[in-house]
């Protein structure tokens, strides 16, 4: 019998915005090293799908490292280092026995204080690890990565999700396996070419159910079925909170044949997203302005109010008062939101403490006033002071209602909200979370008694990607424009390291 292929698996995931105040330590990331990276095999992560695959395709996997954190700011650089040491000592050590490839769990978008390509500085010191300089080095990388010309130099073949939100990572992960099978196999290795029209959309603008996305897709899998000599052709939507030169859309083509064929392939796909690049420049119109209109014609169940600036997918605090201000300004029927702010569950955990449980449910306020959010943006008008009843407290873990979901692409099968409280003020109920909770998945409320369905509205602080969790249960999707570190508004961001000219920032090409 032939020996197993030996496989040098790791994963480093984090979406850096580095317009949120703050630099994300190392204790922010789930760390699994050596054989404990194996301990996901088959959850509903990438790592968990691509572990699963070589598993079925006999491989040896060599685990080396795998370290994830939600989205957020600048990223330290021992985080980094300490994924790098162990790295290397799991392939220096795996050497020795042999490895035939490398297979990679990326975002593509994160940034650490020395390093503005991250991934691009990772593949580079892969490649020149002696022993690893030819081995195929495959992978799986989000959608809204900053795709690098080192990136694509550095390694054989990536491939990107091709939904946002992101149904498909589990699924992509396992199509990249099966692509890296098929270079084991046939000792046929594809190489990477990269494009980069001068376009920045913000994370609104991505989606795939739109346009501009939906045609770039279509017409990259049409590429892929005309020419057998791509492997896969992606579309990177980018992610324009991240100030890096590269930052903004870009397409790769994996290709055993040619590179002028890639690169005409690639030319058409940058000329297409160019014609369209107003299309994805998506900005959204005042909170204001949005609930009155919708309080004009309501539609008779739930209305899901987006608010990108304050996109908790995206790294910002998920703790912005703006849509909560609107929300009471206009006394909206029958609403609720989540905010996460540690410090007002400590406050109705320590009140509820005092009275031994008394209260809670009850309708009864009790004189407990709360100060809610607007403390994680210098963007943000400040915390609300709410007089509030409460409804209810918990330990805020939850099971995935939905394993396929964008949130599941992050944290596998349960999610960790941190202590959690429930409170009422008149018409609006407000779910208080430890941790910022990206609006993915409705287990967020039912998991702490509450049926989203049941609102008249309810506002989510994501851009696109609370779409798969609330369209099945929505009658209507609006997005508001507030105050927050994920404005779609791009120009009103400082950025100092993008290439320029870039759309939308400038009007001179
Ligand atoms: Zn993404």
């Amino acid at each position: 019998m032939k020996a197993a292929k030996r496989v040098l698996f790791a994963g480093l995931f984090h979406e850096t915005n580095t317009f949120v105040e703050g630099v994300t330590p190392l204790e922010a990331f789930a760390v699994a090293r050596g054989a404990g990276l194996l301990e996901c095999t088959g959850d509903s992560s990438p790592m968990g799908g691509a572990l699963a695959a070589a598993r079925e395709f006999g491989w040896e996997v060599v685990p080396a490292i795998d370290m994830r954190a939600m989205p957020s700011g600048m990223v330290s650089d021992l985080t980094f280092e300490v994924f790098w040491e162990a790295f290397r000592g799991a392939a220096l050590e795996g050497l020795a026995a042999g490895v035939d490839a490398v297979f990679l769990v990326l975002h593509g978008a994160m940034v650490t204080e020395s390093h503005r390509d991250v991934e691009g500085e990772l593949l580079a010191r892969i490649r020149a690890l002696p022993g690893l300089g030819q081995v195929p080095v495959f992978g799986v990388f989000d959608l809204h990565a900053n795709f690098t010309q080192r990136m694509a130099e550095n390694s054989n073949c990536l491939v990107a999700y091709r939904c946002n939100p992101h149904t498909d990572a589990r699924a992509s992960a396992v199509r990249a396996v099966g692509l890296l099978e098929r270079a084991l196999l046939t000792g046929e290795v594809p190489q990477t070419v990269w494009c980069h029209p001068p376009v920045l959309w913000p994370p609104t603008g991505t989606g795939t159910a739109d346009e501009p996305m939906r045609a770039l897709l279509a017409h990259a899998r049409a590429l892929e079925a005309q020419q057998p000599e791509f492997w896969c052709v992606n579309v990177v939507g980018g992610f324009s909170f991240a100030d890096t030169a590269e930052a903004g859309v870009s397409f790769t083509v994996c290709t055993s044949g040619p590179r002028e064929g890639a690169s005409e392939a690639l030319s058409l796909l940058g000329q297409l997203a160019w014609e369209n690049r107003e299309r994805g420049n998506v900005c959204e119109a005042p909170a204001a302005q949005v609930l009155r209109e919708a309080l004009e014609y309501p539609s008779g169940g739930l209305t899901v109010v987006a608010e990108p600036s304050d996109n908790i997918g995206g790294g910002a605090p998920g703790d912005g008062t703006g849509l909560l201000r609107a929300f009471l300004a206009l006394e909206v029927p029958n609403a609720a939101v989540a905010i996460a702010d540690s410090a007002a569950v400590g406050q109705v955990h320590d009140w509820v403490q005092k009275r031994g449980g008394v209260g809670v449910g009850n309708g009864s306020s009790g004189g407990l006033v709360v100060s809610i959010g607007g403390k994680g943006s210098s963007l943000d008008e400040g915390p609300v002071e709410l007089a509030v009843q409460v409804v209810s407290i918990s330990d805020g873990r939850f099971e995935l209602a939905d394993k396929q979901s964008h949130l599941a692409s992050v944290c596998g099968d349960h999610f960790e909200m941190g202590r959690c409280a429930v409170v009422r003020c008149k018409n609006l109920t407000v779910l208080l979370t430890s941790r910022p909770t990206p609006p993915m998945d409705v287990a967020q409320w039912t998991s702490q008694g509450l049926n989203p369905a049941d609102f008249s509205y309810l506002g989510v602080k994501a851009a696109v990607a609370h779409r798969g969790a609330y369209e099945p249960i929505a009658k209507r999707m609006l997005w508001a424009y507030t105050p927050g570190p994920c404005t779609s508004l791009l120009s009103s961001l400082g950025f100092r390291h993008v290439r320029r000219p870039v759309f939308p920032l400038d009007l001179e090409f």
